[in-house]
């Protein structure tokens, strides 16, 4: 298959994800589903398609990542709320009370030196994302879908930017970035289609909210701004999700 008809089948791919990810989020939001299971099904969703498209790309490039790479975890991570209140349902469900005491602080003292900083402002504090232990995600099953999305062709790129102080800019492989920005761009819409307040939240101050108030999820689908004090510093520094954005809004 040439170059434009793979991209026009991931243009396809990428417009069925974004469907498919606002159908289903709205649904769980109007039945008060569980976040868990609707950030776990988007996911799987995510990869079926990634596989698919695969299979009619030659040559495909292999993203550098893997367990224990975690150089990008030092960055600005860009959330929805459905997201953010997935990961502290799973915090909740999933660690003894000790643990998650001692990973509140670790967020709280975070929140205060990141709070409000854009993306290069962010990576250059070189402190890593408070749910990053031992190397690894800690939270890697219900990870926000920007982490599933970046990917970096070279691993020294992203090395040589932590110590340089400056973001990392390098070659990534285009269907991984694609299929995750368009699941959280699915997820957004959903959100914007029951009116409830769809800021991006800078993910570190949005989880502080959501594990400190327990009642986050209620009073926010209840139309009240209850994340407002995480909202991201809005400048879109990625480009991909930017032109999703524009896509979206052209009626794609
Ligand atoms: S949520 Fe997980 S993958 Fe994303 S930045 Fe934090 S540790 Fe890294």
């Amino acid at each position: 298959m040439g170059p434009d008809a793979w991209q026009n089948v991931l243009k396809r791919l990428v417009g069925r994800i974004i469907k498919d990810s606002e159908r289903e989020t709205r649904q769980v939001l109007h039945r008060q589903r569980d976040f868990i299971p609707l950030v776990r099904k988007l996911s799987e969703r995510t990869l079926v398609g990634e596989k698919s498209i695969s299979a009619s790309v030659a040559q495909r490039p292999t993203p550098a990542c893997h367990a224990g790479c975690y150089w990008c975890c030092y960055q600005r991570v860009d959330v929805t709320p459905v997201e953010v209140l997935a990961i502290a349902d799973y915090l909740r469900s999933q660690w003894a009370p000790d643990e998650l005491a001692a990973l509140q602080q670790r967020i709280a003292v975070l929140d205060v030196k990141s709070r409000g900083l854009n993306n290069e402002q962010r990576f250059l504090l070189r402190q890593p994302c408070a749910l990053l232990r031992d190397g690894l995600c800690s939270i890697y099953a219900v990870r926000p879908f920007p982490c599933r999305a970046l990917n970096m062709l070279d691993a020294q790129v992203c090395r040589d930017a932590l110590t340089s102080g400056t973001l990392p800019n390098g070659p990534s492989e285009r269907i991984q970035l694609d299929v995750n920005f368009a699941t959280q761009i699915g997820i957004d819409a959903a959100i914007q289609r029951l009116h409830l307040d769809n800021t991006p939240l800078e993910l570190t101050a949005a989880l502080r909210i959501a594990l400190e108030q327990p009642d986050a999820r209620e009073r926010w689908q209840h139309g009240e701004a209850v994340f407002q004090p995480a909202a991201a510093n809005q400048e879109l520094t990625n480009s991909a999700y930017a032109n999703m954005v524009e896509m979206i809004q052209a009626g794609w």
